[in-house]
């Protein structure tokens, strides 16, 4: 006879266990949050507790097809059994046919592969060296409250003190000027000014997009002072507004947009949906000057990465998912104001564009509930969705971002934003108590 022996709580050990190891072993600089996950499916993660949370969060804008995509399992199985890897000594087809549709894209220039976001940056950071070098300039102009990512120039170039504290002196030939300022700009060009970069919407500086003004009077300006203008569309490309740059969406329907371009542009985060990929287009008359020998990473491009970031744009293509970023997103946006208006004590603002939405909380004192704890409104209230089984990125103390798949569909958009809701609603009770 089996002796009955109660069940022990093996999922609740798991999370005990997996944060364990995490505490020994792995590197502390992440703030985590108290979630352990074990699997996806479409915009739906499930943790190793059973829970299930609808993720607006996208992996951080990454996972532009959701979780287990089975086309994308189909291309990493496909394009594994062929050929994982060759080094850029050599040539491959899935390397030249991405670059020739994402300069479809963007416009008639040339790829660079890389890795990250952080590696495509430090290639227009080289780019802009390289341009200016001869005459002596390389200073490049980012803006305040920007982010670039981790690298020691990525740091340098990011307009957020908080992100470079600890690890001066900086990499020197990065200034920073007000966003959405153009006399700003203005002001802080040099003689040794080489490239303006910016995003097109500011994505861990709060969600903040770039008016059409600023758009068309940087451009004008670069002319100007022969300087490149440079987009880091990491976080806020492919597709995610409902085209594929947000400064192309920004600029539908503005008259002298038409003389509109950029000089450069970073990818990365959607660009492999998952699977690590970042990229540079560099507009035609630059797209020479990293020559052979110039610049390099022995992952870029890889036949696999490629494979990948190809069968992502199918996708997006063949199931119209930017017009759904567009349509969903602004389902999104303007049920989010609806709630703002209707709680204006908790949510003071709303911004965004398509699939990249931001609400700014009202100031941590003003909401009650808020007030005891140490942590920021932002990371509260995401913690309160995470009680309620959605999960969104914090942005600041202040902003909650949505970042959900290209894909999420109307009906889970609505769930969401009844979760966000019902979320909202309590925290006003606290208030009224
Ligand atoms: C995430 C991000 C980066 C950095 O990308 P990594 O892949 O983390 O190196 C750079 N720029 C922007 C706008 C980003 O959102």
């Amino acid at each position: 006879m089996k002796e009955i022996v109660p069940q022990p709580p093996i999922v609740q050990n798991d999370q005990r266990a997996i944060q364990e190891l995490f505490q020994k072993h792995v590197v502390p600089s992440y703030g985590r949050f108290d979630l352990v996950f074990k699997g996806g499916a479409g915009s739906h993660l499930w943790d190793v507790n059973g829970k299930r949370y609808l993720d607006l969060g996208g992996g951080i804008a990454v996972c532009s097809l959701g979780h287990a995509h089975p086309e994308i399992t189909e291309a990493l199985v496909q394009q594994s059994k062929q050929l994982v890897h060759v080094s850029n000594l050599y040539y491959h087809e899935p390397q030249g046919r991405l670059a020739e549709k994402l300069a479809s894209l963007i416009g008639l220039g040339k790829i660079f592969f890389c890795n990250s976001g952080a590696e495509a940056n430090e290639g227009l950071y080289k780019l802009a060296r390289k341009f200016g070098h001869d005459e002596g300039r390389f200073e490049i102009i980012t803006a305040t409250n920007s982010f670039h990512g981790r690298t020691l120039a990525g740091i340098a170039a990011t307009g957020q003190e908080k992100i470079k504290k600890g690890f001066e002196p900086m990499v020197r030939g990065f200034k920073h000027a007000l966003y959405n300022d153009l006399e700003a700009v203005r002001a802080a060009i040099s003689p040794a000014t080489a490239a303006v970069l910016i995003e097109g919407i500011q994505g861990e500086g709060g969600i903040t997009a770039a008016t059409p003004d600023y758009l068309l009077g940087l451009r004008r300006l670069c002319d100007e002072k022969k300087l490149l203008l440079l987009m880091d569309a990491v976080q806020c490309g492919h597709f995610r507004t409902g085209r594929f740059l947000a400064s192309q969406r920004i600029l539908e329907g503005v008259t002298g947009a038409e003389d509109f371009h950029v000089d450069g542009v970073a990818m990365a985060k959607s660009l492999g949906g998952g699977f690590p990929i970042g990229a540079i287009w560099i507009r035609q008359p630059f797209a020479d000057l990293l020559g052979p020998g110039t610049h390099g990473t022995t992952y870029g491009g890889t036949p696999l990465g490629c494979a990948v970031a190809l069968r992502i744009l199918q996708v997006i293509e063949r199931e119209g998912l930017a017009d759904n970023a567009r349509q969903t997103g602004e389902f999104l946006k303007s049920e989010l104001n609806r709630i703002a208006a209707q709680y204006p004590q908790i949510i003071k603002a709303v911004r965004g564009l398509g699939m990249m939405i931001g609400f700014e909380l009202a100031e941590k004192e003003q909401i009650p509930a808020f007030v005891t704890s140490e942590k920021a409104a932002s990371v509260q209230f995401v913690n309160d969705l995470h009680e309620a089984g959605v999960l969104t990125i914090p942005s600041g103390n202040q902003v909650v971002r949505l970042l959900p798949a290209l894909n999420l569909r109307p009906d889970e958009a609505s769930e969401g934003i009844r979760i966000i809701e019902s979320v909202v609603a309590k925290l006003t009770q606290t208030v009224t108590r």
